[in-house]
């Protein structure tokens, strides 16, 4: 995340902030997506930047006036009401529901987390209303008792159940399945995941198709089987938990991929943020990919910046007493697979193709979130 200073008095302002603490001045995300702008206001729900008071005017989203949800802007002659963060969602949850407002407040945040990410890796993607290629997301809650809202990827629509979005009940599926991490972040991160992997295969570039077979596996084996294999708690052949960055990257090798990548996207958010803070703890210890330590390649400096930063993130966590900010331990194989999902993110990120028009089946393009299931 970059750091943030409020455009009127300078002081240091968050991402997430709707209005600067020392000088009180209004916040708002600009539309790219990664940069707040300071507020002034004009008339009749104009705003300026007051930096560039005589620049373009700017109208408040009708999430953030209406429901708070939302710190973002639209251009002052732009059709409709909402941001551009806000055009990426389709479906919210029902307001009638009280506690939905904040379940959804805390899934805007999450997701424009996300997309403040995919911009900085310049992926830019486009809401789903602008093109069919594009990315959306869908909110939703579980219709009735045994029939889940699953949380998924499927064609460019990433639906996410909002009681990921209660701390309570996400704490409670975390610790019933035995997973040392879950986050609603991680579930944006994890489905963007099979988006892009999509979006790279929708290419049908036999290089692109070879390097992710020789890392993650066969994409195209029988997902259904797989899945329910792992449920059944046989991962055949799968287990062997060096190789993989969690435990249900065993599932299937679409699910490895999207593992890997939110990891990706987790060191390289981290990693930003303390740079951004001036915080660079000295490389200690061997970093754990094959190439070793002379590796000064763009992946293997951010592994070995990467790897001190984690120790000293959980030390940071025991001092206060909570659980290890970083409950992973990082293998030179899943190392590895994450090296390749950085190198087909640079080297493709200005060629993606169209995602219509891919050969992969939507029961295999999706991935599930039941009670019993992760994502
Ligand atoms: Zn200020
Ligand atoms: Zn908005
Ligand atoms: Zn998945």
């Amino acid at each position: 995340m970059l750091r943030q200073r409020c455009g009127r008095c300078g002081s240091r302002v968050y991402f997430d902030n709707w209005a600067c603490l020392a000088c009180g001045a209004r916040l708002a995300l600009l539309p790219d997506l990664m940069h707040l702008a300071a507020l002034e206001a004009r008339d009749a729900g104009r705003w300026v930047d007051v930096r560039a008071p005589e620049g373009p005017a700017w109208r408040l989203c009708s999430n953030a006036v209406e429901h708070a949800v939302c710190n973002g802007i639209l251009e002052e002659d732009q059709a409709g009401t909402l941001c551009r963060a806000c055009r990426f969602t389709q479906q919210i949850p029902s307001l009638s529901v009280a506690r939905h407002v904040e379940y959804w407040r805390r899934l805007e945040a999450a997701k424009r987390r996300l997309l403040f990410t995919l911009a900085d890796l310049r992926l830019r993607p486009v809401p789903k209303s602008e093109s069919p290629d594009g990315l959306e997301f869908a909110f939703g809650a579980d219709i009735e008792p045994g029939h889940r809202f699953m949380t998924a990827h499927n064609g460019g629509t990433i639906s996410i159940n909002i009681l990921e979005a209660d701390d309570v009940e996400r704490e409670r599926i975390r610790t019933g399945m035995g997973e040392p991490y879950r986050s609603l972040l991680g579930h944006f991160r994890h489905e963007s995941g099979h988006y892009y992997l999509d979006r790279l295969r929708a290419s049908a570039n036999a290089e692109i198709e070879w390097r992710i077979k020789d890392r993650f596996g066969d994409m195209d084996s029988d997902y259904d089987v797989s899945l329910a294999a792992y449920y059944a708690g046989q991962a055949a052949g799968r287990a062997d938990p060096g190789q993989f960055i969690s435990t249900y990257a065993t599932a299937h090798p679409q699910e490895d991929w999207a593992e890997t990548w939110a990891h990706y996207l987790l060191i390289r958010d981290t990693l930003q943020s303390a740079s951004e803070a001036g915080v660079e703890p000295a490389a200690a210890g061997r970093p754990r990919t094959r190439r070793g330590r002379k590796d000064r390649s763009r992946f293997g400096v951010m592994i070995q910046r990467w790897l001190p930063l984690a120790e000293l993130a959980n030390e940071l966590s025991r001092s206060l007493g909570t659980a290890d900010a970083y409950p992973f331990v990082l293998t030179g194989v899943a190392a590895e697979k994450m090296e390749l999902i950085d190198a087909l993110v640079h080297e493709y990120r200005d060629r993606l193709p169209p995602v219509s028009g891919t050969r992969i089946a939507p029961s295999a393009a999706s991935c599930t979130a039941t009670e019993s299931t992760v994502n």
